[in-house]
């Protein structure tokens, strides 16, 4: 069983659905979180991630924001422009859609959480020290997570006390071993400075997990974000993949 593991699209269809045209031969899809905020499309990725075959999806902290389960002043000033935006886009559906996701999820082998599995929706796993403490807050071999962006593996063996990390590149493939917190990178808002959509896919049977990445129309994406007034910050990062 070959499983695509996504994060972090922010409502950028272009990104996803270059991530879909690449992405092959699996059968179930893990989605880790904030598929709105920053990006102009909320309803479309919100309708593509739904239609995705065997779906298991969480919450991130853009969208809990974007259906006002999180207060606003948690983010910065852009931040929070485009989830007030978001929330007047969102039709009733994807507003429930985005109410009903859990904040964590646990699978036979592996726990999903947007952050970390300490603190779903909020803190970043950075560093060996986080990564560390957070290995004491789930009980599978394996801990999928995004939020940072940024594709990373932590992996920590039996002796050891501290986790090792590894960033990836395209070409990363990794058979692993218990136990790993693994970050996919972002479809929509890659921040390694690398622009191309990050996706991941983890072989269930083999336990072999390799990193992928795609390039997208860029420009398309950032001219809707133009049309609907979103901050140049955002349009520009898109470019450098900061
Ligand atoms: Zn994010």
């Amino acid at each position: 069983m070959r499983i695509l593991v996504i994060s972090d699209i922010h409502a950028n269809a272009n990104a996803l659905e270059a991530v879909l045209e690449a992405a092959t031969d699996y059968t179930d899809v893990w989605c880790l979180g904030d598929l709105v905020g920053y990006g102009p499309d909320p309803n479309r990725v919100i309708d593509m991630v739904r239609d995705l075959p065997n779906l298991q999806c969480i919450i991130g902290n853009h969208d809990a924001a974007a259906v006002k389960m999180l207060n606003l002043d948690t983010f910065n000033t852009e931040a929070k422009l485009v989830i007030q935006w978001t929330q007047n886009q969102l039709t009733p559906e994807n507003h429930q859609y985005l109410v009903d996701l859990p904040e964590k999820t646990e699978l036979e082998y592996v726990t999903l959480a947007h952050g970390s599995p300490r603190s779903p929706i909020w803190e970043y796993i950075l560093d060996t020290r986080t990564a560390t403490e957070n290995f004491e807050d789930f009980y599978t071999p394996y801990c999928f997570v995004g939020h940072s962006h940024v594709p990373v593996i932590f992996y920590l063996g039996d002796e050891q006390i501290m986790a090792n990390m590894i960033l990836p590149d395209e070409f990363t493939r990794v058979t692993l071993t218990p136990r790993a917190i693994l970050n996919p990178g972002s479809v929509g808002q890659p921040r390694d400075r690398d622009p191309r959509a990050s996706f991941g896919i983890f072989d269930a049977d083999e336990h072999v997990w390799e990193y992928h990445r795609v390039e997208y129309d860029i420009n398309g994406v950032q001219e809707r974000m133009r049309q609907a007034n979103l901050p140049k910050r955002h349009i520009d990062r898109l470019n450098i993949g900061w």
